[in-house]
């Protein structure tokens, strides 16, 4: 027998949970595909410059309709990337080295954009930033949808995968996610990608299981074979026999009903076993997520993002622009608490009318915090539209990206004085994210000036190992339930015990770890929408005193 037929099971990380089987579906982009420079004739140039300036206008046009629909129907945030796409393939740098290499090197059109924008993709990827890294990535996508342009194809190929299967690819870039919302895959299997990526996010907040961080998987997993896959614990099974499909039946079963216990009570409070209410909140970016958080039973908002409403804008919104965006967005979780986030964008995610401020690092750069109290008028516009929210909703405020307790108190002062203008009732509580090892420690001396602090463990876990968030290549020091992450959470708990904690990094959304955050102190958790009923479900099995937790429940 040989691998072709035997069974085989394959582990990666879960980045989103679920049981799904299927059929694989193998997604290669076109630089996988290796083909020679198609040659021209001089005679020919002018008919290939025609041929690339018809194929980049009708993919502006594409772009232009993309990033409309995905705005109206999905995520603002998603749609800047296209509208981002539609200028960058717009470049006249880009235009003038694509007609160069068509003229000098007489090559045809699809040939000079497979050269040109592999070129520049590498440029970028060589680059140290985050927003280079990322540009590189988008180099790709453009130049895929230009490709297809050029050969008259106009279909994604994620459009034409058969319902049901499991896809699996090296990445997902940004257009592969709005298809992929649309072709009801079982299952996303991918090599590169971890829980604080993008396409993470993304396939979390549409409920699709998947599993990231598969070494060589274009290789090992063919196209067309069955596999079982279990993202609640990160393994995949290739053509399994006829007893692995029954348990894994049964087992797809209690799942199910077990989920659907948990939809059914979701809009209950979730009790541990030892009698203590344990808030189940919602990390949001814009409304359609908050409206999945009302009907997933969410008990409010712990995270409101705000830098959509930013990016991609001439001029920063006022108060009033600000209000509004925040009411409208907030609107379907009226009378339940909702927290929202100070402005989190720094250099790697620039600010059209701050200009960029080139830093050799910007992750450890001007970012969140750090960037307002440099412009203070960007923090005070935000406090001023928060306290008019407040005279609507049981708001309170979070401060990104905190190191030091002077970053605190600037905050403090600022809404101290912005309060006293405003007449409304009494100030929105203030807390601060803890997404830096010095912030952690220290708690003591922050307790003073905040109500609550809240764990952001992507960034905690990011600069904890000194791992990009972003950057596959560390992908394996970017672990954010290793012991030290825990050890973090007790140290604040240690040294604060009567502080409320709460987490919202993508940590608090898996079951597995639920006991030992709880005995952590951590009392309130915040997660993205799907995610709600099972998280709540994992608390009502769990205690906060790990004396009366169930044997199977038990953390280390
Ligand atoms: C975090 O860092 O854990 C967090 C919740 O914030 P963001 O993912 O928006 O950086
Ligand atoms: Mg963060």
């Amino acid at each position: 027998m040989t691998d072709q037929d035997t069974q085989q099971t394959i582990r990666g990380k879960p980045i989103s949970p679920g049981l799904a089987e299927g059929v694989t579906y193998v997604h290669r982009d076109m630089f996988h595909l290796v083909d020679m420079p198609v040659p021209i004739e001089i005679k020919d140039i002018d008919q290939e410059f025609h041929h690339l300036e018809s194929s980049t206008a009708t993919i502006t046009e594409d772009l232009l309709a993309l990033a409309t629909r995905v705005e109206q129907e999905m995520d603002a945030n998603l749609a800047a990337v296209f509208e981002a796409h539609q200028q960058m393939l717009n470049d006249p740098a880009l235009k003038t080295e694509l007609r160069t290499e068509i003229r000098e090197n007489l090559v045809s059109a699809s040939s000079a954009v497979k050269t040109v924008f592999l070129r520049w993709e590498r440029r970028f990827l060589d680059m140290e930033s985050r927003m280079a890294q990322q540009k590189g990535a988008d180099m790709r996508d453009i130049s895929n949808r230009l490709s297809k342009a050029l050969a008259g194809i106009r279909i994604h190929p994620l459009e034409q995968i058969p319902p049901g299967s499991v896809l699996v690819a090296s990445r997902l870039l940004p257009s592969d996610t709005v298809f992929l919302s649309q072709c009801s895959a079982a299952a996303v299997l991918l090599e590169h990608g971890h829980a604080g990526s993008h396409a993470a996010s993304f396939v979390r907040a549409m409920g699709v299981p998947c599993i990231a961080d598969i070494r060589d998987i274009l290789t090992r997993v063919p196209a067309g074979v069955r596999v079982l896959v279990d993202a609640d614990r990160g393994e995949i099974l290739l053509r399994p026999t006829e007893t692995d499909e029954a348990r894994f039946r049964n087992k797809t079963a209690d799942r199910r009903k077990l989920l659907s216990m948990a939809g059914q009570r979701a809009e209950e409070p979730a009790i541990t076993q030892d009698g203590i209410a344990i808030p189940v909140l919602a990390n949001v970016g814009c409304r359609k997520d908050v409206e999945s958080a009302m009907q997933n039973g969410a008990d409010g908002i712990g995270l409101y993002r705000t830098e959509q409403t930013y990016l991609g804008r001439t001029q920063p919104p006022d108060a009033d622009e600000l209000f509004d965006e925040m009411r409208r967005t907030l609107d379907p979780a009226r009378g339940k608490p909702v927290c929202v986030r100070l402005l989190d964008v720094g250099a790697d995610k620039p600010l059209p009318f701050i200009g960029f401020l080139a830093e050799t690092n910007p992750a450890l750069g001007r970012r969140g915090i750090r960037m307002q109290i440099e412009y203070p008028r960007l923090m005070e516009t935000q406090l001023q539209a928060i306290l008019k929210l407040a005279d609507d909703f049981d708001v309170s405020i979070l401060i990104p990206m905190v190191a030091l307790p002077h970053d605190i108190v600037t905050v403090r002062e600022c809404l101290d004085r912005i309060g006293a203008e405003h007449s409304g009732t009494a100030l929105p509580r203030l807390g601060a994210m803890l997404e830096t090892p010095a912030a952690v420690f220290s708690i003591r001396a922050m307790a003073p000036h905040v109500d609550y602090v809240s764990f952001g463990t992507n960034d905690l876990t990011q600069y904890t190992f000194a791992a990009d968030r972003e950057n596959a290549a560390v992908e394996r020091y970017f672990n954010d339930s290793d012991d030290v992450i825990f050890r973090f959470l007790r140290i604040a708990h240690d040294d604060a015990p009567r502080m409320p904690l709460s987490i919202c990094g993508e940590l608090a959304g898996r079951p597995m770890h639920l006991p030992r955050l709880l005995q952590c102190g951590i009392r309130t958790f915040s997660v993205t929408p799907p995610l709600i009923p099972a998280i709540k479900e994992a608390i009502r099995e769990s205690s906060c005193n790990k004396d009366l937790m169930p044997e199977s429940r038990k953390a280390d």
